[in-house]
């Protein structure tokens, strides 16, 4: 079989920042810079490519239209790879990530995000070990050439995930993601363990990169006493389509009249109320208690067992695909991409 070749697209994040960290100055890294830090690369049975944002960024700092040009970059080299590499801060990757599951309309190779929570020139680094076994993973293949895992993943400290079911759960230990309501794609350890049943099947057909996101979207955090009035004025924000209530337990909330008033009127205007938990992990189950019939009486759509992260991106794709609120309702209730469970 061929050599397979890989892109790696380094949009910014701790993983870039140079031998002084106290700086936290972040500079494009092109390929040479990776196979000095990294000289393992070099010995890897893998072509390697690379491309990187002209100013790479904290992730905190990304927003729609970075998600839609890394989706651009992969449309341009689609055909010239087998898989791709995207380096990125660990802060914001669950977003990105979500947010490629969608862009990424019958995508069939590998896009596998990672990053670090040491720059890659320190001794302590995790880069080194998380960039290698992101490259081996997107290379992936069987004797066919068909990629082991044709979907956006994100790869963190021996641990593949599917992408639009992660979330960064520590701040400081180097294991930072979880897919709390879905099974790890693969372990490493002495071999790379795919957990085949848990990843989508491959198959043919082209790649349509969508590149339209809608930022016309909120997220609301309820809490024990939260004011009725700060929800409304939340709520009135000119241009608002779709606000993701993020609520207690399997998706409860306030059966305080002012509380249930301020969402019907939301509604009345036309907003689209997502009801997704706070929880870390299980789901949403309108109508299971009191405390949540409100919502589906108001028409709330249930998130299930979606992540924040993966429910507010879906919302910002359907509404950036310009769907009535018919379609918006459907389209958020199905899976896109295993996002949530049918
Ligand atoms: N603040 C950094 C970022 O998300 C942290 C990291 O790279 O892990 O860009």
């Amino acid at each position: 079989m061929n050599q397979r070749s890989i892109l790696i697209i380094y949009t910014g994040g701790t993983i870039g920042m140079l031998a002084d960290p106290r700086t936290g100055a972040l500079r494009p890294m092109d390929l040479a810079h990776l196979e000095e830090q990294v000289p393992e690369l070099d010995r890897m049975n893998v072509r390697l490519g690379s491309r990187s944002f002209e100013t790479p960024i904290d992730s905190s700092d990304m927003r729609p239209a970075d998600w839609v040009r890394i989706a651009q970059i992969i449309g341009e080299d689609y055909e010239s790879y087998d898989g791709f590499v995207v380096l990125h801060g660990s802060d914001t990757m669950a977003y990105t990530a979500s947010a490629l599951s969608y862009l990424l309309e019958g995508l069939n190779k590998p896009v596998i995000l990672t990053g670090s929570q040491l720059p890659i020139g320190t001794i302590r680094t995790d880069a080194k070990e998380n960039l290698i076994t992101a490259i081996e993973v997107a290379a992936a293949c069987d004797e066919h050439g068909r990629a082991t895992v044709p979907e956006v993943a994100v790869y963190f400290e021996y641990s593949l995930y599917r992408g639009n079911r992660t979330v960064k759960v520590h701040a400081e230990r180097f294991e930072a993601f979880r897919s709390p309501n879905y099974p790890r794609l693969a372990e490493a350890g002495v071999h790379l363990k795919y957990d085949r049943s848990a990843i989508l099947p491959f198959r043919e057909g082209p790649l349509k990169v969508h590149e339209h996101m809608n930022d016309q979207v909120g997220v609301i955090r309820l809490f024990p006493g939260i004011r009725a009035e700060w929800i409304r004025h939340a709520l009135s924000t000119p241009g608002l389509r779709a606000v993701v209530l993020t609520t207690f337990g399997s998706g409860n909330g306030p059966t305080d009249p002012a509380f249930v008033a301020v969402l019907r009127e939301a509604r009345e205007r036309g907003i689209t109320l997502v009801n997704a938990t706070q929880c870390f992990g299980g789901q949403v189950e309108q109508g299971r208690y009191t405390t949540s019939q409100a919502f589906v009486e108001l028409g709330v759509l249930s998130a299930k067992d979606m992540t924040v992260e993966a429910a507010v991106t879906k919302l910002m794709f359907l509404l950036g695909q310009g769907l009535g609120t018919n379609e918006l309702v459907e389209g958020f209730g199905t899976s896109i991409c295993g996002e949530v469970t049918a």
